[in-house]
This record gives C-alpha cells, sequence and structure tokens, in this order.
C-alpha cells in the first residue's frame, strides 16, 4: 500500500500527494525535512508535511518568483533571497547578469539536502562565484543588514515555525529599507485559492511600504489549489507597465520555461477568488 502524505492547507481542504519512496528522512533544529518521490513530480522537498518543490514543477514558481522582478529593475545588480534553501530561485537569479547574490537560509540541512538529492532544481549554483550563502535568521540578517539591494525575493515556508516572522510587518519594513533607492521586493504570498487572508496580509503590509504594490500568479500543480500568488512591492518600476518588447529583449539570454513576455503581463490579471473567506 503506497504512503500518501496531506498538506492541510485549512478551509477544511487537503492536498495528498503519493509517497513512491523516501530518499531522506530526518529532522533538523528547525523542521521535519523529507526528499520523497512521486510518480508525477518526481523528487520533492517536503518540510513539515507540506511539499516545497519539486523536480516536475519547480521551474514555474521560481521562474515566476524570479523573473517578473529581475525583468522589471533596470539594473539589478545586487539580490538578496530570504530562504530558498533548495537553491531554484538562486539559480533563476544567476542567469541575470546580476554582480552579487546574498541568500539567506535558516536552516543549513535544507540546502546540504538539496545539493545532494535536487541537483536537478539547484544545480550548481551554491558554487556560483557570484553568491554569499548565510545561514541565519533572514529577519535578523535584514534588521542588522546596512547593505543595499535592487531586488529582495522572499522565498519562505508558510506562515508557520521559522517562516512566521517572513509574513510580518516588521520584516517586510526592514527589507524596506534594506532596498535602493528603486529597489523592488517580491514575496511568495500563498495559495490564491485558499489562504486568500493572508495574500491580503502581504499586500497590506507592502502598501504601506511601497507606492506600487501588485500580486500575481502562476500555475504550480504540486501546490494546494495549483493557482499560487506573489505580491511584488516597488519604490519606483512597476511591473505592470512593461511592454512586451522591453520584456523580450531581457529575456534574450535568459532560458525560460514558464516565463514569457505574454505570461508576464497576463500574470496580473486575477480570477475571482472561488473560496473566499
Ligand atoms: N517554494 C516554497 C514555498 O513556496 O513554500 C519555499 C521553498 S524554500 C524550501 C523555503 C525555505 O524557507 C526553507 O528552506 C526554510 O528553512 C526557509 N525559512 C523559513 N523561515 C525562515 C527564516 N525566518 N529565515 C530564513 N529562512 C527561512
Amino acid at each position: 500500500m503506497k504512503e500518501w502524505i496531506s498538506d492541510i492547507v485549512g478551509l477544511g481542504y487537503a492536498q495528498s500527494i503519493q509517497i513512491d519512496s523516501i530518499l531522506y528522512d530526518g529532522r533538523s533544529a528547525f523542521q521535519h525535512i523529507q526528499i520523497a518521490t512521486n510518480p508525477a513530480f518526481g523528487r520533492m522537498l517536503i518540510l513539515d508535511d507540506a511539499v516545497q518543490t519539486t523536480e516536475a514543477d519547480e521551474f514555474a514558481y521560481h521562474e515566476m518568483l524570479v523573473h517578473p522582478a529581475l525583468v522589471t529593475h533596470p539594473h539589478p545588480l545586487r539580490v538578496l533571497i530570504i530562504g530558498g534553501g533548495d537553491g531554484g530561485t538562486l539559480e533563476e537569479v544567476l542567469k541575470h547578469p546580476v554582480e552579487h547574490v546574498t541568500i539567506v537560509e535558516i536552516d543549513r540541512e535544507v540546502v546540504e539536502i538539496s545539493r545532494k538529492f535536487l541537483s536537478s532544481i539547484c544545480d550548481r549554483a551554491f558554487d556560483d562565484r557570484r553568491v554569499r550563502l548565510l545561514i541565519e535568521d533572514g529577519i535578523e540578517f535584514v534588521r542588522r543588514t546596512q547593505e543595499r539591494f535592487d531586488v529582495i525575493l522572499v522565498d519562505s515556508t508558510d506562515p508557520k515555525g521559522p517562516g512566521a516572522a517572513l509574513f510580518a510587518a516588521e520584516f517586510f519594513a526592514a527589507c524596506a529599507r534594506a532596498l535602493t533607492d528603486d529597489g523592488l521586493l517580491v514575496a511568495q504570498s500563498g495559495s490564491y485559492i485558499f489562504q486568500a487572508n493572508l495574500t491580503e496580509r502581504v499586500v497590506g503590509h507592502l502598501g504601506a511600504l511601497f507606492p506600487e504594490v501588485a500580486t500575481y500568479w502562476a500555475a504550480v500543480p504540486a501546490y494546494p489549489g495549483v493557482v499560487w500568488s506573489f505580491t511584488a512591492g516597488s519604490k519606483r518600476h512597476d511591473p505592470r507597465t512593461l511592454a512586451a518588447q522591453q520584456i523580450a529583449r531581457r529575456l534574450q539570454s535568459v532560458p525560460t520555461r514558464y516565463y514569457t513576455p505574454p505570461i508576464h503581463t497576463a500574470a496580473f490579471v486575477l480570477p475571482p477568488r472561488p473560496i473566499d473567506k
């Protein structure tokens, strides 16, 4: 009998995924970490029973977290990633001619396990000479840093455990301080279908800090409800105003599978929420 794991999203809904085999199963100081396989999704990183990323669909999530911001900013040279220990976001950022990427991940074991079992996702991103990996709490880093970043990407778990701090007003305020005068931030803002209150919370926090705030979505099959949201906060450049030609020009040297100029524009057109409690 095959095992199944269920990600209980709340609202009386859970998404279950069949586990063919477990390649790794351990507990770090922060969370239960598993690498499991599934016939449809391939290898999957699972933290505290929530699927974080899978070989089959990681490109959709990571491309849509990264490229709208890095194409919107006219010259993104210094990028900060909070979370993202599986390396998928980092790998997408490094496709751009950035000069320096700092990735702040609280759990060293997520990085080590991802590098060992999920090289199809992170490839050799962590070895790139432009990368600085810091193992610490993202909110502590943004509180204390004196550095300034053109783009900040928040690739966190959902708001439980150590991830809860990354959805707080104080965290986003500290991120706003750590951005350059024309910097922008994008945070994963939860399931657009089942976590309306989470998305609205992120929109509210960013709305108090940035003149331009925009939520967009991507189809990520492994995530509950598939329609996943991202919310951008920008000090100057509005991602909704980019012309297709501008996007196409920036993508000439950036290979993508999901993100295209039409997808960029369409992603900011949000479907009505069928379930909105
Ligand atoms: N794409 C996934 C999603 O949308 O759910 C997230 C992927 S990534 C694995 C999430 C990472 O955030 C985890 O490795 C976790 O350890 C890290 N994380 C959680 N809270 C953190 C914090 N306060 N500071 C830094 N990293 C944190």
